[in-house]
């Protein structure tokens, strides 16, 4: 057993490697011996499992890739072109200048989170942008967490522990990264009595249901998928109606947190939180980092008994939020209350993009890419957990080959060749072709995703000569 592991290099002879020494001198030497060994350790094992030795070499390449791994921790910044404006694998929503200004300072320095300037006393970090969010929503209070699964989470703890909710198994869903409605019920100590069929639920099955130990009614917006068809669902008023009749809340997980009409973009409806308040919802609960278009965050608004009670319960330390990102969303909520969301804040400049600019955007993309990429009409999606089953009309480079021709995969290679660039270009990839969307990159990135097509086109061509090259010496 002990003979198969004598191929590999010793750390003390992998230490005087040059590419290994060069490491030594930048950093700390235990550092560098750990990393050794956590290598040679993965080599004995996959030796023992059968595998065969690697060279010094290798294992020389290997350990100075775990390294530049260890010292360029991500997230790293790459282009969104895929078209979906709230990518929920990309981070959702790009931040306006005034946020990320915001956050900057936030960060940098100190500042009177919970402090009162005033009285010179302790202070809450709820006061912030409580007033703000009232202000935009007619709510009476508010309350901002760390996202709004947590938010959804903090409501239901605090208010229907022990006791039951009502929802319509048509809304008992899974939004996605594992938030399912019926789990974080029961993980708030919330009983769900789910009523109606999953395609149609009326008023009277709610109120059938109604016993000694509801609590709730709970209205979740199916943020991610559509019935269609023979449906239906009770609206919030009704809901609001019965509710008010039995004495009951009514908690809308609105999931987007819209302020503004979707419609006027060519979108279909998206439930807006102005709507959710004043049609009387007793909470209603919303993401930041979607529709909002700010940094991640959970908002509770609603009825000031329930938010004050809500403040003080164990589960709000547990979730509250940064300093950073409170100051970013109270920029992103100026942007709001100025009337100039359309203009500052970037998920709404990407909704409002016009259709010529983006053609034009396109065209300089495609000439980047060369011959093989065109421009062709297509769809942009709003995303993430919003306006599902509703696109926006745009242009797309496509570029890739007829099916048939020798260089089938080319559309994959590229894309993997963009992926590869500094930053990272992200399209999407279908059929054999391969589409980017100028729709979700801001405009002002554009010199740099030029500079990422071109090198990305410039290096396939390099790998193909040298290809090339071997294979004919072959
Ligand atoms: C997105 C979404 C959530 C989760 O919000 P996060 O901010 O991602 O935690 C909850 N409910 C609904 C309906 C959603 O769409």
């Amino acid at each position: 057993m002990e003979s198969r592991f004598r191929c590999l290099p010793s750390v003390d002879s992998l230490l005087s490697e040059a590419r290994i020494r060069q490491l030594g001198e930048v950093y700390p030497h235990d550092v560098v011996v750990d990393l050794i060994r956590k290598d040679l350790d993965r080599n004995r094992a996959l030796i023992a499992g059968g595998g065969e030795c690697p060279s010094s070499g290798e294992i020389v390449e290997s350990i100075c890739a775990r390294l530049r791994e260890l010292v360029s921790p991500g997230p790293r910044p790459v282009i969104n072109a895929t078209g979906v404006i709230l990518h929920t694998n990309l981070g959702r929503a790009p931040l306006s200048k005034a946020a990320i200004e915001a956050m900057a300072k936030a960060g940098k320095g100190y500042c009177d989170l919970e402090f009162d300037l005033q009285t010179g006393q302790r202070g809450s970090r709820d006061v912030h942008v409580e007033a703000l969010i009232c202000q935009i929503t007619g709510a009476e209070a508010a309350l901002v967490v760390n996202n709004n699964a947590s938010a959804v989470l903090l409501g239901l703890s605090a208010l229907a522990r022990r006791k039951e909710v009502i929802v319509s198994r048509g809304q008992s869903i899974e939004i996605g990264g594992g938030f399912r409605i019926p789990e974080v019920l029961r993980q708030s100590g919330a009983k769900l009595v789910e009523v109606g069929t999953t395609n149609c639920t009326y008023a009277r099955d709610f109120e059938e249901a109604i016993g000694p130990r509801t609590a709730a009614l709970l209205s979740v917006h199916s943020s991610n998928f559509r019935i269609v068809g023979f449906a239906a669902d009770v609206a919030l008023r009704e809901l609001v109606e019965l509710a008010g009749r039995y004495d009951l809340l009514v908690l809308d997980d609105l999931g987007s947190g819209c302020l503004l009409d979707t419609t006027a973009f060519g979108l279909g409806p998206e439930p807006r939180v102005q709507d959710s308040i004043s049609q009387g919802a007793s909470l209603a609960f919303f993401s930041g980092d979607k529709l909002l278009g700010g940094p991640q965050a959970g908002i509770i608004a609603g009825r000031k008994d329930l938010v004050d009670k809500l403040k003080k319960h164990p589960l709000a330390r547990a979730v509250r939020i940064d300093k950073t990102r409170l100051a970013g969303l109270a920029a992103t909520l100026l942007s709001y209350l100025r009337g100039e969301a359309v203009s500052e804040i970037p998920v709404w400049q990407m909704i409002s993009a016009g259709l010529d600019r983006l053609e034009e955007r396109a065209a300089e993309w495609a000439e980047a890419l060369g011959e093989s990429a065109s421009v062709v009409e297509g769809e942009s999606m709003v995303g993430g957990g919003s306006l599902p089953g509703s696109t926006l009309p745009t242009r797309l480079v496509a570029a890739g080959r007829p099916t048939g021709r020798p260089d089938q995969d080319f559309a994959r290679r590229l894309a993997e060749s963009l992926r590869r660039q500094d930053p990272p270009v992200i399209g999407r990839l279908s059929g054999n072709q391969l589409y980017l969307d100028p729709r979700s990159v801001l405009p002002e990135e554009d010199a740099v995703v030029l500079e990422s097509l071109r090198q990305a086109v410039h290096h396939m061509l390099q790998t193909r000569k040298s290809l090339h090259i071997r294979t004919k010496e072959g």
